[in-house]
């Protein structure tokens, strides 16, 4: 059988049987595919720790539609900085379930995986003791929407944060009033809504056109408007509430 060598992140793993795994994977050729990982309880030797949530791994499988086999596996990193902080691994871990939940099986989107890349390779270095030996919650916030906000324009769910969803009139200083869906709508359209700020909306225009994290400075307030919108937006894609979003919740506060 024809073996492809791949590079992946593990987004997520669950037992089968006695003794094995199926691996759900985001590989850079295919995109989002499942895995079928033998013997992976029984025998750590033949994996490791690569199939570890948020692992970086090269692969060989044997491609088929629905169910590949899994053959090998080998880290490149499991981000260790990411590892020993409880509020990084349920941000690493929303950022895998994001991408399970809203990406299409067996399609390749080489820019998501590359935002993924970043985006733990700068949850990993901030937690390295450099910056933040205490790891910062409005930095991790911070980054999180700049993730969620380049996610969303890939795969072209984004907002329109320039204009009204309903008449395209731009916004003005007086900002947009967000929608139940994650619509932006300008005053004359809505009556009701949560306040987005032009600032918000400036700042996470700009998360879209940098893309190295930590260049854009949110100051609190519209941080938590990006947010609102964001979380609103990421909802109406998926019809269940995302599994990991209660962890982060609790564990970062
Ligand atoms: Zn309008």
């Amino acid at each position: 059988m024809h073996l492809e060598k791949l590079q992946a992140f593990v987004l997520s793993n669950s037992d089968y049987g006695e003794s094995d795994r199926i691996v759900s994977l985001f590989t850079l050729e295919h995109g989002r595919l499942k895995g079928f990982a033998r013997g992976a309880r029984n025998s750590r030797k033949r994996f490791g720790p690569a199939l570890e949530p948020f692992a970086r791994i090269n692969l060989q499988l044997a491609h088929k539609e629905g169910l590949s086999s899994l053959r090998s596996a080998d880290v490149i990193t499991l981000y260790p900085g990411i590892r020993g902080e409880l509020c990084a691994i349920a941000h690493g871990l929303y950022a895998c379930e994001l991408i399970e939940s809203l990406t299409p099986e067996g399609h390749p989107i080489p820019r998501l995986y590359r935002l993924l890349a970043s985006y733990l390779e700068r949850l990993d270095s901030s937690l390295k003791g450099g910056d933040h030996p205490v790891p910062h919650h409005s930095g991790l916030n911070a980054d999180r929407r700049m993730f969620e906000i380049n996610l969303l324009n890939i795969l072209g769910y984004r907002p329109s944060l320039h204009d009204c969803s309903r008449c395209g009139s731009g916004f003005d200083a007086r900002g947009a009033l967000i929608q139940p869906g994650g619509e932006l709508a300008c005053r004359f359209c809505a009556a009701t809504g949560r306040l987005m700020s032009l600032d918000s909306l400036q700042k996470l225009d700009s998360c879209l056109t940098t893309s190295r994290f930590g260049q854009v400075a949110f100051d609190l307030d519209s941080l938590q408007m990006a947010g609102i919108l964001l979380d609103e937006s990421l909802a109406t894609h998926t019809s269940r509430k995302f599994r990991s979003l209660e962890f982060l919740q609790q564990t970062c506060g």
